[in-house]
């Protein structure tokens, strides 16, 4: 990047809304995903009343075009103006918004502001594009929650011990460990730690997703305790990134009957 004498860059991005909030009478704070960047926070001056500008754009889920400034000395970046490419009116159900949110906050809370991690942006815009078509199915959620840890750096290995390397068959017990997450096999247990226990014919299901397209994710239906099982297993392997609980577990539990 090239600064002007001023210290100020003008730029656009294609970008996915994660959350805004107002700022005094007539901003919003935003934060968005922008294709390359990675995740910002900018101010928006006037979006409150501005119907030309940012019209419809700054709602969570929304994929706009974003016009922003950015200043070397300042935290926040300066939106001047957005194009809406996708508004967010048809995640507006109680399911897609409950599990769109959950997709948004595991986003905003494995990036750092200014850090882009490639990948990211197609994921989300991905999953955020599958939840209009089709349901957030048990294997779509895991599968977007493995690929995310990938694209973080967070790759997990399923099919052989984190302590003593050794393959896990899919005949065999194995555990998850808690506060260094990882997979380890029977031999490699130690009394008293904290792990939860998984079959090895879960964690060949789960490996599987690794490399699946979301869009073959959503209509794969594993039995009932390997679903359970993976669901355990990636919440392990999420735990250690999530620095505050997720507000959208709340809406997802209250959408049960
Ligand atoms: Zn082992």
């Amino acid at each position: 990047m090239v600064w002007s004498r001023t210290v100020t860059v003008s730029l656009q991005s294609e970008a996915l809304i994660l959350r805004n909030r107002p700022y005094g009478e007539s901003d919003l704070i935003v934060t968005f995903l922008a294709e390359e960047a990675g995740k910002l926070t900018g101010i928006a001056k006037g979006a409150k009343n501005s119907r030309r500008r940012f019209a419809n754009c700054l709602g969570t889920f929304t994929r706009v075009r974003v016009h922003y400034k950015i200043r070397r000395d300042a935290s926040l970046v300066f939106m001047e103006s957005c194009d809406l490419l996708q508004p967010a009116t048809d995640l507006s159900d109680p399911a897609r918004l409950a599990y769109g949110s959950y997709l948004i906050e595991l986003v905003d809370l494995l990036t750092e502001e200014a850090h882009p991690v490639p990948g990211v942006f197609r994921l989300l815009g991905e999953a955020i594009e599958r939840l209009r078509h089709g349901p957030a199915t048990g294997p779509f959620l895991r599968a977007f929650e493995l690929h995310l840890l990938c694209d973080a750096g967070y790759e997990p290995q399923f099919l052989t011990c984190a302590r003593c390397h050794h393959d896990i068959a899919p005949t065999e017990q194995a555990y998850v460990e808690a506060m260094h997450p990882g997979i380890i096999c029977a031999a490699c247990l130690q009394p008293a730690e904290s792990i939860v226990a998984v079959d090895g014919r879960t964690l060949a299901f789960v490996d599987s997703l690794k490399t699946l397209p979301l869009a073959e994710t959503q209509n794969l239906r594993p039995n009932g305790d390997v679903a359970r099982q993976a669901a355990r297993i990636l919440g392990a392997l999420l735990a250690p990134h999530l620095r505050r609980p997720l507000r959208s577990l709340k809406m997802i539990a209250a959408l049960a009957p």
